[in-house]
């Protein structure tokens, strides 16, 4: 099956192989593997040892941005969120429910954030300590240009929280130039093409140190976790999803060997272009311009007929091996695609040709109109 969703992503044999072991968290040995993992994962994130780490947790993307946003922004705190789209949405919700204060700054969510707009929503509210930026805005496809917004949150002298959930790994991340920077989220399940389980936080160590207690959850306490990581490394404090970490160890080897970030994301624009162009090729159109379309995911706008139905059209492609999301994430009707994952372009091409039998089935092909 491929899975043509942006997260969780097809994964590689060896990867999943991983998983048949049974591993002790507390191991000295399986210490040792989440310290390497960790390691790897600073560099990727161009963060400096000392300067910043990158701190393990159990669960999905979520649960490691509201750890980054409980324990960096104090209780009572602002926070500034562009809203790009759904993640910046959740972002928000999640900020908001854990009683941190959001000023929301609504934004275009077909373009890129403009730094200026956000230069100007900071310089209105001295309140806003932080600025929440979603790296690749899953909702939409849209990446937005961290290093500029953080440029402008740094010459204000405010911090910067950046979702890089969708991003990590195959965009461009260089924290040892983004000094504002307190934390990056991410996840072994997306662009890292590993298991669902595992997330990471890389931040800043000054930011933690000092900082326990601010969370107001133990669970979720990155300054908690920096500490406890200092006298007993590779310790994820509560029993982490192992196998999915030894899977990650296996899917960073891949990524080494693949060229690491610059040739993953050389993959997944040649995935995303093999997608776009064979979408147009069938008369159906990204809802994107190519110039702002990011290499992540796709939203292609539904065939305008009345036979289309999603559902049917999912159900229909996975009959053939090709597996999509079942819910559309703009406010006209489509269907998104995702780039990433242990896929090239070969198996899009095939992805798209499956998805022309079934719109031919179903009777929802756009008609052509004579060449
Ligand atoms: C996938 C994703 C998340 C987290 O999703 P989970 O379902 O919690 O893993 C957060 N932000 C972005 C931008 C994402 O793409």
């Amino acid at each position: 099956m491929l899975l043509l969703t942006p997260g969780p992503v097809t994964t590689r044999p060896e990867v999943r192989a991983a998983t048949a072991l049974d591993y002790a968290p507390w191991d000295l040995e399986f210490r040792a593997l989440v310290s390497r993992v960790c390691d790897d994962l600073l560099a990727i994130a161009g963060g400096r040892p000392g300067e910043h780490v990158t701190l393990p947790l159990q669960g999905c993307g979520h649960f490691a941005m509201e750890a980054a946003v409980r324990s960096f922004v104090p209780p009572g705190g602002r926070l500034l969120v562009p809203m790009t789209g759904d993640y910046a949405r959740r972002l928000a919700r999640l900020a908001r429910e854990a009683a941190r204060e959001v000023t929301e700054l609504p934004l275009q969510d077909d373009l890129p954030a403009d730094p200026a707009q956000v230069e100007a929503a900071l310089r209105a509210d001295p309140a806003v300590s932080h600025l929440a930026i979603i790296y690749s805005e899953t909702s939409t496809g849209v990446v937005h240009p961290v290093p500029a917004l953080a440029a402008v949150a740094a010459r204000l002298g405010r911090r910067v929280i950046v979702d890089a959930v969708s991003a990590f790994g195959a965009l461009p991340l260089d924290l040892s130039a983004l000094p504002a920077v307190d934390a990056v989220g991410f996840t072994a399940n997306k662009c890292l093409e590993s298991l669902p389980g595992a997330v990471f936080v890389t931040a800043r160590t000054d930011r933690l140190r000092g900082a326990r207690g601010r969370a107001g959850s133990w669970s979720l306490d990155l300054a908690d976790l920096y500490e406890v990581s200092l006298d007993r490394p590779g310790s994820h404090r509560f029993t982490p999803a192992a196998g999915v970490i030894a899977a990650l160890a296996v899917a960073l080897d891949l990524y080494r060997a693949e060229g690491g970030q610059p040739a993953r994301l050389a993959r997944y624009r040649e995935n995303q272009e093999a997608l776009c162009d064979g979408m147009r090729a069938l008369g159906l159109r990204p809802m994107l311009p190519p110039a702002v379309q990011g290499p992540i995911v796709v939203n292609i706008a539904a065939p305008d007929s009345p036979a289309w139905d999603l559902q049917r059209f999912v159900d229909r492609l996975k009959a053939r091996g090709v597996l999509i999301s079942n819910f559309g994430c703009t406010s006209e009707p489509s269907f998104r695609v995702g780039c990433i994952g242990a896929i090239g372009p070969a198996d899009m091409r095939r992805a798209v040709a499956a998805m022309g039998e079934v719109m031919a089935e179903m009777g929802a092909l756009p008609r052509r109109t004579a060449a």
